[in-house]
């Protein structure tokens, strides 16, 4: 008599059964086996789970499971959790996010390849538990005190610290305690964008050796991903160093969960399962009793009001539950950069740089010193336009401009990826001058080079400028050689987007400036300000960070500064920035957002629905709005009207949502729950079939 076995099998995203599929196995197998079994026509992977097996049709027989890949240990009781947590409370297939969790390439191999994989991975050298604890710097009394909280245990902790506390420090540390007193156990330490970060790579090896750290991002080919989760999943990997889809990796003895800049918005995904990497890793720390340290200058205002004291908020407020720790001043005495605002009313018309910026910047460049210019916005120019006809260069499949992009004369669109030669006249009237309206990197680069052109180094060479965005970082290494050329030093000026605000320690950096953030501050976007203000935050947080080359600069006058260019200079987000005042800035921001009724005072979601035109994706969402008012939690759930996206129309699909949203979780969570079922129903209806795609997003970080 064979055994039934339940198997998670990544069946279709929407299909009703939930991932779990009923199987015939001659022996019993063990929950978080990986199996063979097949699917269709074709054959899967598949992960045995807990539970009985669903019950079969009348009248059918389970097919038998294909291949049991034994020689691998079973994928532990806490990942089937994870798993099962995740696929629940992000709205998805139990199939579907488990699969997802596991590397590709383990798709693909039969039970003997595997074998020798795993033969070829024992082979190397053990991992060791000796950590260079000799070479070390003294900790500064803040570090200490945060990591003598730490070690009482409890948490999650909020570590607070400014730009430059050395927050990292204290993640080695955490780890470096954890592997002296702990045999076996393990830490995940999550970061929101590797890449950007080779350095603290480095760190981490330097620290611990090579072979006690392995890395898990989607910039890894899949042998590497596969070899490094196998690693992990067998222990011998001590630390998991990774992007969010590291919150997924099998770590039977995980005993530590670092989050570094856990307000970054990369921690949240944005298709298939959108989770959030950060609170799944609460989530995770909580459920498998591992300490949890989230890191940040800037938290995100979920978890600064989580970590608030007691009675902040309300007289009757017990507090957050997470744990604050404070790290206010830079390493060494260094001074945080002053804050500088230019009132670009007082600059002539369209003044991208103004003449007293650019002075600074030449001043820095005569001292052999480096300034960065942050634009949050790539390519030469957001639109070409036609000054006769007012033609745009509107993307024909959505709702939004091709950027102009001069390097090479395309017109591109960032939304779908269609991409067209720069017209010689205008396509509308044939005018032959077309221009570019408004301002990305690649024209402030050009524009900056003209402007500088005759500024000189100290050693009589003219300045070096170098640009960081995703279109001069496509290439593989170049992000590293651009890197590499501004820790070195030959590079002086930095022009860039977002990328290079995150979380470089670059020595010789003593001016940033934000040639043009206004436009967050008006939009629709209730949390545009709180990005605003971390990007800020983040980016003059790359000046001055070595403090003893700032104390032998003093005697010329260097000190650290952040210019900010703005036609709102009495807006009070700068006025919190003057005085690097998160704290103020997040009690004004978390006040508006309680009167409100916002998030974290509320909880959210979006359902989503794509389809040929708006009128069906909306009539998709009134539809599914109508079956939700009876169901279990409606009565604590508000839904609004359906209305098309931001950015509407994408690759010729007209995109419409809906906002539900609720003061409490769990209601939040209960209905959409019951609303599944009928979104699934609804979808299969004549009226919709074929026609319409939907998608839940819980906890959006954009609406
Ligand atoms: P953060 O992550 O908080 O921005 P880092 O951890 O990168 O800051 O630390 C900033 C700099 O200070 C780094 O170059 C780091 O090596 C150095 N640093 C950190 N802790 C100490 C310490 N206790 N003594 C001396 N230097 C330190
Ligand atoms: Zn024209
Ligand atoms: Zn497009």
């Amino acid at each position: 008599m064979p055994h039934s076995v339940p198997v998670a099998v990544p069946t279709p995203a929407h299909s009703a059964v939930g991932g779990l599929l009923t199987y015939a196995s001659e022996q019993p197998l063990a929950p978080g086996a990986l199996v063979r079994v097949p699917l269709g026509s074709r054959e899967m992977l598949g992960v045995v789970w807990d539970g009985p097996a669903p019950a079969m049709p009348a009248g059918m027989a389970p097919r038998a499971v294909a291949g049991v890949l034994d020689g691998l240990p079973p994928l532990g009781a806490s990942w089937r959790q994870l798993a099962t947590f995740t696929a629940r409370y992000y709205q998805r297939g139990l199939g579907e996010v488990a699969l997802a969790a596991l590397p590709p390439q383990l798709r693909g191999l039969s039970a003997a390849q595997l074998a020798r994989r795993l033969q070829r991975r024992a082979a190397g050298a053990p991992a060791t538990d000796a950590a260079g604890l000799q070479a070390l710097p003294p900790l500064t009394p803040e570090q200490a005190a945060a990591l003598a909280r730490i070690a009482e245990g409890g948490g999650p902790f909020l570590l607070f610290g400014a730009t430059g506390s050395g927050k990292t420090e204290v993640y080695l540390r955490c780890v470096q305690r954890l592997l002296a007193t702990e045999p076996g156990a393990q830490a995940l330490v999550m970061v929101p964008e590797i890449n950007l970060t080779p350095q603290l790579e480095a760190r981490f090896t330097a620290r611990f050796g090579a072979d006690a750290v392995v890395s898990l991002h989607s910039g890894m080919s899949n042998p590497q991903r596969l070899k490094s989760w196998l690693a992990a999943h067998a222990g011998a990997a001590r630390i998991v160093l990774g992007t969010r889809m590291a919150v997924f990796a099998s770590l039977p003895r995980l005993r530590l969960i670092v989050v570094d800049e856990e307000h970054d918005p990369s921690y949240k995904q944005q298709e298939g399962a959108r989770y959030s990497a950060r609170d799944l890793a609460v989530w995770r720390g909580h459920t498998e009793g591992a300490t949890v340290v989230l890191g940040s200058a800037t938290p995100s205002l979920e978890s600064w009001h989580h970590s608030r004291p007691p009675a902040s908020h309300a007289p009757t407020d017990p507090g957050g539950r997470y744990v604050r720790l404070a790290m206010p001043a830079r390493v060494g005495a260094g001074a945080l950069p002053r804050v500088r605002l230019v009132d670009m009313n007082q600059q002539p018309r369209n003044t991208l740089f103004s003449a007293p910026l650019l002075a600074a910047v030449r001043e820095r460049i005569a001292r052999g010193e480096q300034a960065m210019v942050l634009l949050n916005r790539r390519g030469y120019a957001p639109v070409l336009h036609c000054v006769d006809c007012g033609w745009k260069s509107d993307c024909p499949h959505c709702s939004a401009y091709q950027v102009f992009h001069k390097a090479d004369r395309t017109l591109r669109c960032h939304h779908c990826g269609f991409t067209q030669r720069v017209p010689r006249a205008c396509p509308s009237c044939g005018n032959l001058d077309i221009a570019p309206l408004g301002r990305g990197t690649e024209r402030l680069e050009e524009h900056l080079a003209e402007l500088l052109a005759d500024a000189r180094r100290p050693d009589g060479m003219p300045v070096r400028i170098a640009r960081i965005d995703a279109d001069s970082t496509r290439a593989k290494g170049a992000l590293q050689a651009h890197l590499a050329a501004v820790h070195d030093g030959s590079v002086d000026v930095l022009v860039g987007t977002q990328m290079i605000a995150k979380g470089h320690d670059f020595r010789r950096i003593t001016l940033v400036t934000a040639v043009n953030p206004d436009g967050a501050l008006f939009s629709s976007d209730f949390r545009a300000a709180e990005r605003l203000f971390s990007l800020l935050m983040q980016a003059g947080g790359r000046a001055g960070r070595d403090a003893a080359f700032m104390a032998a600069r003093a005697a010329q006058g260097t000190a650290a500064e952040l210019w900010v260019q703005t036609a709102h200079p009495g807006h009070p987000l700068f006025a919190a920035l003057r005085s690097h005042d998160y704290p103020a800035f997040a009690a004004q921001q978390l006040a508006e957002r309680a009167a409100a009724a916002m998030p974290p005072f509320a909880y959210q979601a979006l359902v989503r629905a794509e389809a040929r035109t708006q009128e069906v994706a909306q009539g998709f969402l009134g539809a599914a709005a109508a079956q939700a008012g009876g169901l279990p939690g409606a009565a604590q759930v508000t839904l609004y009207p359906a209305v098309p996206m931001a950015v509407q129309r994408v690759a010729d699909i007209e995109r419409a949502q809906m906002l539900v949203e609720s003061p409490s979780r769990a209601a939040l969570q209960q209905l959409l729950a019951a609303w599944q079922d009928a979104l699934h129903a609804l979808r299969a209806d004549p009226a919709h079939r074929g026609l319409v795609r939907w998608a839940i997003d819980v906890d959006p970080l954009a609406i």
